[in-house]
Protein backbone atom coordinates (compact mmCIF):
# COMPACT_ATOMS: atom_id res chain seq x y z
CA UNK A 1 0.00 0.00 0.00
CA UNK A 2 1.18 3.59 -1.20
CA UNK A 3 1.49 5.92 1.72
CA UNK A 4 -0.64 8.63 0.75
CA UNK A 5 1.32 12.16 0.00
CA UNK A 6 0.23 14.69 2.94
CA UNK A 7 1.02 17.70 0.18
CA UNK A 8 -0.74 19.66 -1.15
CA UNK A 9 -4.14 18.23 -0.01
CA UNK A 10 -6.82 19.62 -2.58
CA UNK A 11 -9.70 19.95 -0.66
CA UNK A 12 -13.50 19.50 -1.57
CA UNK A 13 -16.25 22.03 0.28
CA UNK A 14 -16.57 19.88 2.96
CA UNK A 15 -12.30 19.36 3.57
CA UNK A 16 -12.74 16.14 1.57
CA UNK A 17 -9.10 15.56 -0.21
CA UNK A 18 -9.07 14.26 -3.63
CA UNK A 19 -7.40 10.90 -3.99
CA UNK A 20 -8.69 8.12 -5.94
CA UNK A 21 -10.15 8.22 -9.58
CA UNK A 22 -12.47 5.60 -10.85
CA UNK A 23 -12.32 5.18 -14.59
CA UNK A 24 -15.31 3.07 -16.25
CA UNK A 25 -13.62 1.97 -19.16
CA UNK A 26 -16.62 0.73 -21.39
CA UNK A 27 -20.82 0.28 -20.21
CA UNK A 28 -20.81 -3.02 -21.80
CA UNK A 29 -20.87 -6.37 -19.72
CA UNK A 30 -20.53 -9.86 -20.10
CA UNK A 31 -22.98 -10.36 -17.18
CA UNK A 32 -26.41 -8.88 -16.39
CA UNK A 33 -26.39 -8.95 -12.59
CA UNK A 34 -29.65 -8.40 -11.14
CA UNK A 35 -28.49 -5.41 -9.13
CA UNK A 36 -26.72 -3.76 -11.96
CA UNK A 37 -27.55 -3.93 -15.28
CA UNK A 38 -30.95 -6.50 -15.32
CA UNK A 39 -32.02 -8.16 -18.28
CA UNK A 40 -35.03 -6.74 -18.45
CA UNK A 41 -33.07 -2.87 -18.53
CA UNK A 42 -30.13 -3.90 -20.33
CA UNK A 43 -31.48 -6.53 -22.80
CA UNK A 44 -31.26 -6.81 -26.40
CA UNK A 45 -32.64 -3.99 -28.10
CA UNK A 46 -30.70 -1.75 -25.35
CA UNK A 47 -27.96 1.13 -27.32
CA UNK A 48 -24.52 1.27 -25.35
CA UNK A 49 -22.92 3.59 -26.18
CA UNK A 50 -21.12 3.79 -29.71
CA UNK A 51 -17.62 3.17 -30.44
CA UNK A 52 -17.12 7.30 -31.32
CA UNK A 53 -18.55 8.23 -27.76
CA UNK A 54 -16.09 6.22 -25.87
CA UNK A 55 -13.21 8.32 -24.70
CA UNK A 56 -9.80 6.87 -26.38
CA UNK A 57 -7.16 5.82 -24.14
CA UNK A 58 -4.97 8.99 -24.74
CA UNK A 59 -7.73 11.19 -23.52
CA UNK A 60 -8.45 8.55 -20.14
CA UNK A 61 -4.61 9.32 -19.62
CA UNK A 62 -4.70 12.98 -20.78
CA UNK A 63 -7.75 13.31 -18.02
CA UNK A 64 -6.35 10.86 -15.32
CA UNK A 65 -2.68 12.86 -15.19
CA UNK A 66 -4.39 15.93 -14.42
CA UNK A 67 -6.39 14.47 -11.89
CA UNK A 68 -2.94 12.96 -10.25
CA UNK A 69 -1.63 16.40 -10.63
CA UNK A 70 -4.66 17.60 -8.13
CA UNK A 71 -3.74 14.77 -5.48
CA UNK A 72 -5.09 11.09 -6.92
CA UNK A 73 -2.96 8.78 -5.76
CA UNK A 74 -4.97 5.58 -6.66
CA UNK A 75 -6.65 4.55 -10.13
CA UNK A 76 -9.28 2.23 -10.97
CA UNK A 77 -10.24 1.05 -13.89
CA UNK A 78 -14.45 -0.27 -13.81
CA UNK A 79 -16.67 -0.55 -15.68
CA UNK A 80 -19.18 -2.35 -17.39
CA UNK A 81 -16.83 -4.69 -18.01
CA UNK A 82 -13.51 -3.64 -17.94
CA UNK A 83 -11.78 -6.10 -19.83
CA UNK A 84 -14.53 -5.86 -22.50
CA UNK A 85 -12.82 -2.96 -23.73
CA UNK A 86 -10.16 -3.84 -26.34
CA UNK A 87 -7.04 -3.69 -25.48
CA UNK A 88 -7.31 -2.37 -22.13
CA UNK A 89 -3.73 -3.70 -21.53
CA UNK A 90 -2.63 -0.81 -23.23
CA UNK A 91 -4.86 1.70 -21.12
CA UNK A 92 -3.18 -0.27 -18.03
CA UNK A 93 0.34 0.09 -19.38
CA UNK A 94 -0.29 3.82 -19.97
CA UNK A 95 -1.50 4.66 -16.59
CA UNK A 96 0.92 2.66 -14.89
CA UNK A 97 3.24 5.20 -15.96
CA UNK A 98 1.75 8.13 -14.07
CA UNK A 99 3.43 9.27 -11.00
CA UNK A 100 2.50 11.30 -8.27
CA UNK A 101 4.28 15.34 -7.33
CA UNK A 102 6.16 13.71 -5.31
CA UNK A 103 7.30 10.98 -8.01
CA UNK A 104 5.64 8.07 -6.63
CA UNK A 105 4.07 5.05 -8.62
CA UNK A 106 0.13 5.75 -8.52
CA UNK A 107 -1.68 2.82 -7.21
CA UNK A 108 -3.62 1.14 -10.28
CA UNK A 109 -6.01 -1.43 -9.53
CA UNK A 110 -9.05 -2.89 -11.36
CA UNK A 111 -12.65 -4.62 -10.63
CA UNK A 112 -13.86 -7.66 -13.03
CA UNK A 113 -16.25 -9.98 -12.94
CA UNK A 114 -13.11 -12.42 -13.79
CA UNK A 115 -14.75 -14.24 -16.26
CA UNK A 116 -11.58 -13.19 -19.38
CA UNK A 117 -8.92 -12.81 -16.30
CA UNK A 118 -7.96 -16.75 -17.18
CA UNK A 119 -7.12 -15.10 -20.40
CA UNK A 120 -5.80 -11.75 -19.62
CA UNK A 121 -4.31 -11.69 -15.73
CA UNK A 122 -0.55 -12.51 -17.30
CA UNK A 123 -1.33 -9.33 -19.51
CA UNK A 124 -2.46 -7.36 -16.82
CA UNK A 125 0.25 -7.71 -14.63
CA UNK A 126 3.21 -7.40 -17.07
CA UNK A 127 1.72 -4.47 -17.79
CA UNK A 128 1.43 -3.01 -14.17
CA UNK A 129 -1.56 -3.65 -12.39
CA UNK A 130 -1.09 -3.97 -8.93
CA UNK A 131 -4.36 -4.87 -7.47
CA UNK A 132 -7.21 -6.79 -8.57
CA UNK A 133 -10.73 -6.94 -6.94
CA UNK A 134 -13.29 -9.67 -8.69
CA UNK A 135 -16.82 -9.92 -8.07
CA UNK A 136 -18.36 -13.56 -6.99
CA UNK A 137 -21.72 -13.28 -5.31
CA UNK A 138 -22.32 -17.12 -5.05
CA UNK A 139 -20.27 -20.77 -5.30
CA UNK A 140 -23.61 -22.26 -6.00
CA UNK A 141 -24.25 -22.45 -9.66
CA UNK A 142 -27.96 -22.11 -9.13
CA UNK A 143 -27.78 -19.22 -6.84
CA UNK A 144 -24.99 -17.05 -9.20
CA UNK A 145 -26.92 -17.70 -12.18
CA UNK A 146 -29.76 -15.71 -10.11
CA UNK A 147 -27.17 -12.97 -8.92
CA UNK A 148 -25.62 -12.03 -12.40
CA UNK A 149 -28.51 -12.79 -14.84
CA UNK A 150 -27.71 -15.20 -17.09
CA UNK A 151 -26.04 -18.90 -17.25
CA UNK A 152 -21.54 -18.33 -17.40
CA UNK A 153 -20.25 -21.00 -15.17
CA UNK A 154 -19.15 -20.40 -11.50
CA UNK A 155 -16.30 -22.30 -12.91
CA UNK A 156 -15.04 -19.22 -15.74
CA UNK A 157 -14.75 -16.83 -12.36
CA UNK A 158 -12.60 -19.33 -10.06
CA UNK A 159 -10.52 -20.27 -13.52
CA UNK A 160 -9.80 -16.52 -13.59
CA UNK A 161 -9.10 -15.89 -9.58
CA UNK A 162 -6.84 -18.46 -10.18
CA UNK A 163 -5.25 -17.35 -13.10
CA UNK A 164 -5.01 -13.84 -11.12
CA UNK A 165 -3.10 -15.91 -8.67
CA UNK A 166 -0.78 -17.22 -10.73
CA UNK A 167 0.36 -13.80 -12.68
CA UNK A 168 1.05 -12.60 -9.19
CA UNK A 169 -1.40 -10.17 -8.51
CA UNK A 170 -2.01 -10.78 -4.99
CA UNK A 171 -3.85 -9.78 -2.43
CA UNK A 172 -6.90 -10.69 -4.52
CA UNK A 173 -9.79 -9.72 -3.32
CA UNK A 174 -13.32 -10.73 -3.72
CA UNK A 175 -16.73 -8.42 -3.99
CA UNK A 176 -19.45 -10.22 -2.94
CA UNK A 177 -23.24 -8.14 -3.18
CA UNK A 178 -25.28 -9.64 -0.48
CA UNK A 179 -28.83 -9.74 -1.61
CA UNK A 180 -31.48 -10.83 1.25
CA UNK A 181 -33.41 -14.17 0.15
CA UNK A 182 -31.16 -14.54 -3.00
CA UNK A 183 -27.66 -15.36 -2.14
CA UNK A 184 -26.82 -14.69 2.05
CA UNK A 185 -26.66 -18.66 2.69
CA UNK A 186 -23.87 -17.97 0.62
CA UNK A 187 -21.53 -16.34 2.94
CA UNK A 188 -20.26 -19.12 4.77
CA UNK A 189 -19.46 -21.00 1.91
CA UNK A 190 -17.33 -18.49 -0.12
CA UNK A 191 -15.58 -18.13 3.49
CA UNK A 192 -14.57 -21.79 3.81
CA UNK A 193 -13.64 -21.35 0.66
CA UNK A 194 -11.20 -18.86 0.78
CA UNK A 195 -9.97 -19.09 4.13
CA UNK A 196 -5.92 -19.93 4.47
CA UNK A 197 -5.71 -18.60 0.72
CA UNK A 198 -4.48 -15.29 1.22
CA UNK A 199 -8.06 -14.16 -0.80
CA UNK A 200 -10.00 -11.43 1.04
CA UNK A 201 -14.15 -11.44 0.82
CA UNK A 202 -15.82 -8.33 1.13
CA UNK A 203 -18.99 -8.29 1.38
CA UNK A 204 -21.02 -4.90 0.08
CA UNK A 205 -24.31 -4.27 0.75
CA UNK A 206 -26.71 -4.18 -1.84
CA UNK A 207 -27.27 -0.28 -2.77
CA UNK A 208 -29.73 1.73 -4.55
CA UNK A 209 -27.61 2.73 -7.21
CA UNK A 210 -28.94 3.65 -10.39
CA UNK A 211 -32.54 3.52 -11.31
CA UNK A 212 -33.33 0.04 -12.86
CA UNK A 213 -32.43 -2.44 -10.01
CA UNK A 214 -35.91 -2.32 -8.30
CA UNK A 215 -33.62 -1.47 -4.84
CA UNK A 216 -35.73 -2.40 -1.52
CA UNK A 217 -34.59 -1.40 1.93
CA UNK A 218 -35.87 -5.12 2.77
CA UNK A 219 -33.49 -6.78 0.25
CA UNK A 220 -30.01 -5.23 2.14
CA UNK A 221 -28.31 -8.03 4.51
CA UNK A 222 -26.96 -5.42 6.90
CA UNK A 223 -23.58 -5.26 7.87
CA UNK A 224 -23.87 -6.22 11.39
CA UNK A 225 -26.06 -9.52 10.32
CA UNK A 226 -23.18 -10.75 8.47
CA UNK A 227 -20.91 -10.28 10.57
CA UNK A 228 -22.59 -12.49 13.06
CA UNK A 229 -23.24 -15.14 10.89
CA UNK A 230 -19.69 -15.14 9.71
CA UNK A 231 -18.57 -14.46 13.74
CA UNK A 232 -20.86 -17.63 15.27
CA UNK A 233 -18.73 -20.30 12.88
CA UNK A 234 -15.76 -18.24 12.90
CA UNK A 235 -14.60 -15.69 15.63
CA UNK A 236 -13.41 -12.68 14.45
CA UNK A 237 -11.60 -9.56 15.68
CA UNK A 238 -11.65 -5.95 14.07
CA UNK A 239 -8.36 -4.43 12.71
CA UNK A 240 -7.33 -0.88 12.06
CA UNK A 241 -7.85 0.17 8.62
CA UNK A 242 -5.20 0.12 6.03
CA UNK A 243 -5.51 4.44 5.27
CA UNK A 244 -7.74 6.96 6.09
CA UNK A 245 -11.40 6.82 4.35
CA UNK A 246 -10.89 2.68 3.34
CA UNK A 247 -14.61 1.94 2.60
CA UNK A 248 -14.29 -1.61 3.94
CA UNK A 249 -14.46 -2.09 8.13
CA UNK A 250 -11.75 -4.80 8.15
CA UNK A 251 -11.75 -8.12 10.06
CA UNK A 252 -9.44 -11.32 10.38
CA UNK A 253 -10.22 -14.70 11.60
CA UNK A 254 -8.66 -15.22 15.32
CA UNK A 255 -7.40 -18.68 14.29
CA UNK A 256 -5.17 -16.91 11.69
CA UNK A 257 -7.25 -18.16 8.84
CA UNK A 258 -6.82 -14.59 6.97
CA UNK A 259 -8.90 -11.41 7.00
CA UNK A 260 -12.04 -10.46 5.61
CA UNK A 261 -13.84 -7.23 4.50
CA UNK A 262 -17.53 -5.68 4.82
CA UNK A 263 -18.71 -2.37 2.75
CA UNK A 264 -21.80 -1.39 4.57
CA UNK A 265 -22.57 1.43 2.41
CA UNK A 266 -26.17 1.31 3.21
CA UNK A 267 -26.11 1.07 7.43
CA UNK A 268 -22.92 3.09 7.81
CA UNK A 269 -22.44 5.98 5.48
CA UNK A 270 -18.91 6.75 4.61
CA UNK A 271 -19.57 10.20 2.98
CA UNK A 272 -17.11 11.89 5.35
CA UNK A 273 -14.01 10.24 4.08
CA UNK A 274 -15.27 9.66 0.22
CA UNK A 275 -11.76 11.08 -1.82
CA UNK A 276 -13.41 9.40 -4.90
CA UNK A 277 -13.78 10.80 -8.12
CA UNK A 278 -15.58 9.01 -11.16
CA UNK A 279 -14.72 9.39 -14.90
CA UNK A 280 -17.25 7.45 -17.12
CA UNK A 281 -17.12 6.06 -19.91
CA UNK A 282 -17.70 8.99 -22.60
CA UNK A 283 -15.70 11.17 -20.44
CA UNK A 284 -18.26 13.02 -17.56
CA UNK A 285 -16.67 13.69 -14.43
CA UNK A 286 -18.92 12.42 -11.51
CA UNK A 287 -18.17 13.72 -7.85
CA UNK A 288 -20.45 11.00 -6.39
CA UNK A 289 -21.82 7.70 -7.65
CA UNK A 290 -25.45 8.82 -6.68
CA UNK A 291 -24.41 12.17 -8.89
CA UNK A 292 -27.37 12.96 -11.32
CA UNK A 293 -25.18 14.84 -13.42
CA UNK A 294 -21.60 15.17 -14.72
CA UNK A 295 -19.52 17.48 -16.14
CA UNK A 296 -18.66 16.89 -19.97
CA UNK A 297 -14.85 16.44 -20.23
CA UNK A 298 -14.61 15.06 -23.80
CA UNK A 299 -15.79 17.65 -25.55
CA UNK A 300 -13.39 20.12 -23.76
CA UNK A 301 -10.54 17.72 -24.69
CA UNK A 302 -11.64 17.36 -28.51
CA UNK A 303 -11.61 21.48 -28.51
CA UNK A 304 -8.23 21.01 -27.76
CA UNK A 305 -8.16 22.65 -24.52
CA UNK A 306 -4.55 22.98 -22.48
CA UNK A 307 -3.93 20.94 -19.87
CA UNK A 308 -4.12 23.66 -17.63
CA UNK A 309 -7.96 24.67 -18.59
CA UNK A 310 -8.50 20.43 -18.42
CA UNK A 311 -7.05 20.53 -14.96
CA UNK A 312 -8.98 23.73 -14.26
CA UNK A 313 -12.29 22.48 -15.18
CA UNK A 314 -11.67 19.12 -12.69
CA UNK A 315 -10.53 21.36 -10.05
CA UNK A 316 -13.39 23.61 -10.07
CA UNK A 317 -15.70 20.15 -9.90
CA UNK A 318 -13.79 19.26 -6.94
CA UNK A 319 -13.83 22.04 -5.16
CA UNK A 320 -17.58 23.20 -5.30
CA UNK A 321 -18.10 19.13 -4.24
CA UNK A 322 -21.04 18.65 -1.67
CA UNK A 323 -22.36 15.64 -2.16
CA UNK A 324 -22.84 13.02 0.73
CA UNK A 325 -25.56 10.81 -0.50
CA UNK A 326 -25.01 8.09 1.54
CA UNK A 327 -25.34 9.99 4.67
CA UNK A 328 -28.68 11.75 3.25
CA UNK A 329 -30.38 8.27 2.19
CA UNK A 330 -31.81 8.03 5.41
CA UNK A 331 -33.35 11.00 5.54
CA UNK A 332 -34.99 10.43 1.84
CA UNK A 333 -38.39 9.19 1.42
CA UNK A 334 -37.83 8.65 -2.70
CA UNK A 335 -34.88 7.45 -4.79
CA UNK A 336 -33.71 10.98 -6.61
CA UNK A 337 -35.18 10.95 -9.95
CA UNK A 338 -32.07 11.27 -12.16
CA UNK A 339 -29.34 8.79 -10.64
CA UNK A 340 -26.76 7.40 -12.96
CA UNK A 341 -26.81 3.47 -13.56
CA UNK A 342 -23.00 2.06 -12.32
CA UNK A 343 -21.93 0.03 -15.03
CA UNK A 344 -21.52 3.68 -17.03
CA UNK A 345 -19.94 5.52 -14.20
CA UNK A 346 -17.85 3.03 -12.82
CA UNK A 347 -18.63 1.28 -9.71
N1 LIG B 1 -18.01 -5.63 -13.95
C1 LIG B 1 -17.07 -5.47 -12.91
C2 LIG B 1 -17.44 -6.27 -11.69
O1 LIG B 1 -18.60 -6.67 -11.58
O2 LIG B 1 -16.58 -6.50 -10.88
C3 LIG B 1 -16.80 -4.03 -12.54
C4 LIG B 1 -17.99 -3.09 -12.48
S1 LIG B 1 -19.14 -3.39 -11.16
C5 LIG B 1 -20.30 -2.09 -11.41
C6 LIG B 1 -18.19 -2.91 -9.74
C7 LIG B 1 -18.67 -3.44 -8.42
O3 LIG B 1 -19.90 -2.84 -8.09
C8 LIG B 1 -18.90 -4.95 -8.37
O4 LIG B 1 -18.18 -5.52 -7.32
C9 LIG B 1 -20.39 -5.06 -8.12
O5 LIG B 1 -20.69 -6.19 -7.35
C10 LIG B 1 -20.70 -3.76 -7.40
N2 LIG B 1 -22.10 -3.39 -7.52
C11 LIG B 1 -22.82 -3.20 -8.64
N3 LIG B 1 -24.10 -2.86 -8.35
C12 LIG B 1 -24.18 -2.82 -7.00
C13 LIG B 1 -25.22 -2.54 -6.08
N4 LIG B 1 -26.46 -2.23 -6.49
N5 LIG B 1 -24.95 -2.60 -4.76
C14 LIG B 1 -23.70 -2.91 -4.32
N6 LIG B 1 -22.68 -3.18 -5.13
C15 LIG B 1 -22.91 -3.14 -6.46
FE1 LIG C 1 -21.55 -6.43 -15.11
FE2 LIG C 1 -20.16 -5.90 -12.95
FE3 LIG C 1 -22.59 -4.85 -13.24
FE4 LIG C 1 -22.38 -7.46 -12.85
S1 LIG C 1 -21.78 -5.84 -11.42
S2 LIG C 1 -23.64 -6.47 -14.42
S3 LIG C 1 -20.48 -7.93 -13.87
S4 LIG C 1 -20.83 -4.41 -14.49
FE1 LIG D 1 -18.84 9.05 -1.71
FE2 LIG D 1 -21.23 9.66 -2.74
FE3 LIG D 1 -20.76 7.19 -1.81
FE4 LIG D 1 -20.98 9.24 -0.09
S1 LIG D 1 -22.58 8.44 -1.43
S2 LIG D 1 -19.41 7.63 -0.07
S3 LIG D 1 -20.05 10.90 -1.31
S4 LIG D 1 -19.73 8.18 -3.59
Amino acid sequence: MHERPENPPFLDSLQRPLRDLRISATDRCNLRCTYCMPREVFGREFVFLPHADLLRFEEIERIARQCVALGVCKIRLSGGEPLLRHGIERLVGMLAELRTEDGKPIELAMTSNGILLAKKARALKEAGLARLNISLDALDETIFHRMSGGNVPVAAVLDGIAAAQAAGLAPLKINTVVKRGVNENEILPLIRRFRHTGVIVRFIEFMDVGLTNGWLLDDVVAAHEILARIDAEYPLRPIAARYPGEVAKRWEFTDGGGEIGIIASVTRAFCHGCGRLRLSTDGKLFTCLFAGKGVELRGTLRARASDDELRQRIAAAWLGREDRYSQLRHAMTEAPARKIEMSYIGG
